[in-house]
């Protein structure tokens, strides 16, 4: 389902004749917007847009749209669309923007997640003028039911997966439970953030607030198994220790096909880090990049994850047992590791 008005198509001639009109109508009847010494706060607006759509109050976006938008899209054609969606499915359990877009001609696109009550989600694209008005609005309604989470928690993988790093890791955000910010994402739900802790038990060594700091930062991060680079993402900034970079999620990091539909993805890598190319064969152990802390982290750690995609949007996460390993400083035939389980990669090959 999609309510679509495109501001950068040439309306036809007759649509325009009747945006002159109906405009001057509209505007009579509607109050004179608040001018603001600050820029709007354009996310705000298109969250609060799906919000307003989401719980009925299509004239309160509405009054958002540009003059092209109103002509393209009236009122009584929100309604038309929004309604029987929510009939079915409102309320709004919540609405998330996701991803920031800034379009080359001075627009930023918003894509916002609404999550309904009843069983599906909606995703509004919602395009903004430099004002704060709206110049377009895509709203898709997924339609099928959402992909059973639990459809892989007892995959076995095919891959005999090594540590993808020397000497020993601590396991986090490993827990089977939604406590795990990874568990409730199909396409993250077995990963494992692995950090190295000192013997005082920090990540650290002095106060945290560098990258530098870090026992893990810049450490080598190696390939599970042999396989072939399948995508590479290089050039994203690091962030400082504590912030994080939602729009570009893994960071810098590499998938690896590891044939039989498996994925390995190595994240948060340090830019300028990454020794291989798309395309090229890679062994167990070969070094694939620096661990750092880029993307959605907040200190430097290793995502890694087992998956039946290289591209996250469109992949599950698989659980994964590890081969060569010891598992809380004991010989085990495969590790699973557990919150807080240390991993110790067996002496190198
Ligand atoms: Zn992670």
């Amino acid at each position: 389902m999609i309510v679509e008005g495109r501001p950068h198509r040439r309306p036809r001639r007759g649509a325009l004749v009747m945006h002159h009109t109906r405009l001057s109508l509209l505007l009579a009847a509607l109050a004179a917007p608040a001018v603001a010494d600050e820029p709007p706060d354009l996310e705000t607006i298109a969250r609060d847009t799906v919000r307003d759509l989401a719980d009925g109050r299509y004239d309160a976006a509405f009054q958002r749209f540009d003059s092209r938008m109103r002509a393209a899209v009236p009122l009584a054609a929100v309604a038309a669309v929004m309604d029987p969606v929510r009939k079915e499915r409102a309320p709004a359990r919540s609405v998330i923007v996701r991803l920031r877009h800034d379009n080359a001609e001075g627009t930023v696109a918003f894509t916002v997640k609404c999550n309904w009550q009843r069983g599906a989600v909606s995703n509004a694209v919602v395009t903004l003028l430099p004002d704060g008005r709206i110049a377009g609005l895509a709203i898709t309604d997924e339609q099928a039911p959402p992909p059973a989470l639990d459809r892989f928690d007892h995959y076995q993988p095919k891959a005999k997966l090594r540590p993808p790093f020397r000497g020993t890791w601590t396991a986090v955000n490993a827990e089977r439970s939604p406590k795990n910010p990874h568990f409730s994402s199909p396409n993250q739900r077995f990963a494992v953030d692995w950090l190295i802790r000192g013997a005082d038990g920090r990540s650290f060594r002095t106060d945290g607030r560098t990258n530098a700091d870090y026992l893990a930062y810049g450490e080598e991060a190696l390939a599970p198994a042999a396989g072939t680079v399948a995508l590479v993402i290089d050039g994203v900034p690091e962030n400082t220790p504590g912030q994080r970079d939602p729009y570009y999620a893994p960071g810098n990091s590499v998938s690896i096909d590891l044939g039989g539909g498996e994925f390995a993805l190595l994240a948060h890598l340090q830019p300028g880090s990454i020794r291989v190319k798309t395309g090229r064969r890679v062994a167990a152990g070969d070094v694939i990049g620096l661990v750092g802390n880029s993307g959605n982290s907040s200190e430097p750690h290793l995502h890694f994850q087992l998956s039946d995609h290289a591209r996250l949007v469109e992949a599950a996460a698989l659980p994964c047992t590890f081969v060569g390993a010891l598992l809380d400083g004991r010989k085990v035939d495969r590790a699973t590791p557990v919150e807080g389980s240390r991993m110790t990669a067996a002496a190198p090959k």
